[in-house]
């Protein structure tokens, strides 16, 4: 591992020219602080952890220092925000550093968010407020530890700069990695700008770098784009069996990797409710919980047609392809959910009706709002053989006549393929978490953190680190909220 100033970076994405991206130099930013520090990020891009006590580190990811070697900028992109076209966005407060060649393989690029105003930040400051830099710093991470494909974060740090938003807040800076932060919007803004010819450049770096293993093919856009459209159907499989909902599923909060991007006003799910709209300002709900796999198909959908200039010159043909590659999204979700559904639940095999098991099982967490995550993670207490109501799950469940009716169906199919209770639950509990970043306890953390006691970050840094292990110590993080805290709502304010 090296100091953070021998790390040494590749400007391949600055390298697409002007037309991709304007040069921004960071905003200094008083009264930096270091809040925390990511050992296990740092590892991956061969950083020495001391980096953590280093005043020169510190700096850097403050913005009051530009890194020697980097090169600062702010990309071009534009986007579909709750269906309307918006013509220009951009890097509005994030800036690319350069991309870290990774010990083991690959490449992260560097991204500061919050690091000052752009020439893509409208009217807005180009700052990020400490409370939505927590929420986005620990549920990147968390969701990593789930195993749900997402940015990454380096570090925290805090300031005393203010940020005024509903009231004045403090300013902060999240380091975000991520091997790509190319979004659908990169490549919409040259379609809808008539700059077709920079599409290619665009997807040529893309590929070369991020799918490599496409590039020598003949029909490598086609490939591409119906490699895309499969990683956000699976994307959105993964967040549906979690309960995460992410609340701006703008075109330009979507992952050309299939990552999990910019984390504003998102939730996980508490009582399961389908239609649960966790972003305070989607009033028609556009983005609920049970909207996103159709969203992340409008989205593909949008991806698709700004690169249609790559798939054929003669328009009529470049649809058709089109429309094949999105025939890939419906099946690569189908698929995915299904196995995740299935596996949730325990079953080995499949079997005709396991759908139907599935689908009843969320219908009555949905009629009885029962704690989506409680719910799966005590469902492995159930004993296959036993008959009667099952102790230890039931009590989570509040419609529990339709779950009695729901348990007898159930024990039968888990007896059709002899599951065994030890083996089932251990490999249930390997996949429904006991620990997610409950909005509560993101807030409890925000609240003490404005106060001044930091503490918090790292005890659910390291919580949700092992999200599938008991940690008996910390058993009240896996409560169902108080009531109080049950209708948290979170805006879009950030
Ligand atoms: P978001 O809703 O967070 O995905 O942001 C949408 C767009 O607004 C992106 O172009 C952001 O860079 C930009 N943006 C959001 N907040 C700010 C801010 N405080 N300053 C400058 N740009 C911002
Ligand atoms: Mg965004
Ligand atoms: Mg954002």
């Amino acid at each position: 591992t090296l100091p953070l100033h021998e790390l040494s970076l590749d400007h391949a994405y600055a390298g697409l020219g002007d037309s991709y991206h304007a040069r921004v130099s960071p905003s200094p930013l008083p009264g930096a602080r270091l809040l925390h520090f990511n050992t296990e990020a740092a590892t991956l891009i061969g950083l020495d952890p001391a980096a953590a006590d280093d005043p020169r580190f510190l700096e850097v990811m403050a913005g009051n220092a530009e890194l020697p070697g980097g090169d600062y900028l702010a990309s071009l992109y534009a986007g579909h925000q709750f269906g309307q076209w918006v013509p220009q966005l951009g890097d509005g407060r994030a800036l690319l550093v350069g991309a870290v060649g990774a010990p083991r393989g690959g490449s992260w690029e560097l991204q500061l968010k919050g690091a000052g105003p752009t020439p893509f930040s409208r009217f807005a400051d180009g700052r990020a407020v400490l409370r939505s830099s927590i929420r986005e710093y620990l549920c990147s991470e968390a969701m990593h530890h789930l195993g749900i494909p997402t940015t990454r974060a380096l570090c925290l740090v805090g300031s005393t700069e203010p940020v005024r938003r509903e009231t004045i807040e403090t300013a902060a800076v999240v380091c975000r990695m991520a091997p790509s932060f190319v979004r659908f919007g990169h490549f919409e803004v040259f379609y809808y700008r008539n700059q077709h010819s920079r599409l290619q450049p665009l997807a040529d770096h893309v590929i070369q770098r991020h799918f490599p293993e496409l590039w020598q093919r003949p029909d490598r856009y086609r490939a591409w784009l119906t490699e895309v459209c499969e990683r956000t159907a699976r994307l959105m499989a993964a967040w549906q069996t979690v309960g995460f909902c992410h609340g701006v599923m703008n075109t330009d909060n979507m992952s050309i990797l299939g990552l999990t991007l910019d984390y504003g006003p998102y939730g996980f799910l508490d009582g399961f409710d389908a239609g649960h709209i966790c972003n305070h300002s989607d009033e028609g709900g556009r983005y609920a919980y049970d909207q996103q796999p159709r969203i992340g198909h409008w989205n593909v959908s949008r991806l698709v047609q700004a690169t249609l200039p790559l798939l054929h010159e003669e328009p009529e043909a470049a649809v058709e392809i089109g429309t094949a590659i999105l025939e890939a999204y419906g099946p690569a979700y189908g698929q995915e959910v299904v196995q995740r559904w299935r596996a949730k639940i325990g079953l080995r095999e499949h079997r005709d009706g396991d759908e139907q098991l599935i689908n009843r099982f969320l219908s009555l967490l949905h009629q009885g709002r029962s704690d989506f995550t409680r719910s799966f993670r005590h469902l492995s207490r159930l004993r296959a053989g036993d008959q009667g109501p099952a102790a230890g799950v039931r009590e989570e469940i509040h419609a529990q006549e339709a779950f009695d009716a729901w348990v007898t169906d159930y024990r039968a199919r888990l007896r059709a393929e002899q599951s065994d209770d030890a083996s089932r639950a251990a490999a249930m509990d390997a996949v429904n978490p006991k620990y997610v970043l409950r909005n509560h306890l993101a807030q409890r953390c925000i609240e003490q953190a404005e106060a001044g006691d930091f503490g918090e970050i790292d005890r659910l840094m390291r919580l949700l680190a092992r999200p599938f292990d008991e940690q008996p110590e910390s058993g009240a993080y896996a409560a169902e909220p108080p009531p109080e805290a049950r209708h948290i709502s979170v805006s879009c304010s950030s």
